[in-house]
């Protein structure tokens, strides 16, 4: 393929061609995940100029402060200036890279990316709309290299892959994903550690911040066609009275898409004075993806985000009559 080409063409070693590395603005654990995975590809493939990075505020979630390849990983400022290469992992769309979109000017761009919304602003694009995860186009990609799995870069994509398939449960967990994880743990990677790491080390703060934030959610049965909303919001003065990070917020969804009277969830976590962060979840009424895109975000059918602006009300009254229109 053309990425395979692409990698062939650069040249590796301590005087080779710099590679620039990036994922999206408040990584996840595929963002995160198949990027320090193909990081760390690269580098057992011998290419010594390797960088990786994110936009934004250059803090690791707590359950991703372990993971192989952070060496690799540099805050945005000691990105390469020039790389003969960028590659973008999880990207959906320029917008998802903040200051960093200036890199793109780069003479060759890969995306390697699941969304279908993807706007395919690379010069090369590997998208896989049905792939589970960023990860799975990552294991592809370093299989037609000739880069084998080790057990680094199969912690990496192992965490990608649980964390986007929500421990192998969403639709997208066909009989491939489930492959994919054998061939990881069959390199001695150890799931239950792993696991304890990324799920089971929430701060005691942002558990009680979950029950106020859970304590406040509103049931709407009647939208979504009926098919029922349920929502909440979370402001900067909660995290700030409980003395926790944005990122333990966006767990929160999960809990709030297992009531059974609502089809859709909506999470909506305030980022600054007049912004917000919005998730959307559904569980197959409506498609979340096109009401992001609607909003300006964008995501997956199921699962979905957009940036909102002024009061909560106001963002939710935005979201309620899109769903009607965006029953499947
Ligand atoms: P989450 O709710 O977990 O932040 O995001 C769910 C999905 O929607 C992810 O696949 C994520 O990439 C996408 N998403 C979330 N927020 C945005 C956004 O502002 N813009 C775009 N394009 N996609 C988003
Ligand atoms: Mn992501
Ligand atoms: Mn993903």
């Amino acid at each position: 393929s053309a990425a395979v080409e692409a990698v062939r063409g650069l040249t590796p070693g301590p005087e080779g061609d710099e590679v620039q590395l990036i994922c999206h603005v408040n990584p996840d654990g595929d963002a995160l995940g198949s990027m320090l995975g193909f990081a760390l590809g690269l580098r057992r493939a011998g290419f010594t100029r390797v960088r990786a990075t994110f936009p934004g505020t250059f803090e690791l979630p707590t359950p991703y402060e372990k993971l192989p390849g952070l060496d690799l990983l540099v805050p945005q400022p000691a990105a390469y200036e020039r790389p003969a290469m960028v590659m973008t992992f999880d990207v959906a769309a320029e917008s998802r890279l903040g200051a960093l979109a200036s890199l793109l000017s780069a003479p060759c761009v890969v995306v390697l990316d699941h969304h279908a919304s993807n706007t395919r602003f690379g010069r090369i694009n590997l998208v896989d709309p049905h792939a589970a995860a960023t990860s799975v186009v990552v294991d592809e990609l370093l299989a037609r290299l000739g880069v084998p799995l080790d057990a680094e870069i199969a912690e990496c994509l192992y965490v990608a892959l649980a964390t986007d398939t929500g421990s192998f449960k969403f639709d997208m967990t066909t009989p491939a994903v489930h492959e994919l994880a054998a061939r990881l743990i069959a390199t001695g990677i150890r799931p239950g550690e792993i696991s304890r790491r990324v799920f089971d080390t929430r701060p005691f703060g942002a558990m009680k911040l979950a029950g106020e934030v859970l304590g406040r959610a509103v049931l709407d049965p009647a939208a979504a066609g009926g098919h029922g909303m349920v929502w909440t919001y979370a402001t900067l003065d909660d995290l700030a009275r409980h003395h926790q990070r944005p990122y333990v917020l966006d767990s929160l969804i999960d809990p709030i898409r297992s009531v059974a009277e609502a089809d859709v969830a909506v999470v909506v976590k305030q980022s600054a004075e007049d912004e917000w962060a919005v998730s959307l979840r559904s569980k197959g009424a409506v498609d979340v993806s096109a009401v992001a895109v609607a909003l300006g975000g964008g995501g997956h059918r199921l699962a979905a985000g957009f940036t909102g602006h002024g009061a909560v009300g106001d963002v939710v009254a935005k979201v309620r009559p899109l769903l009607d229109d965006h029953l499947t």
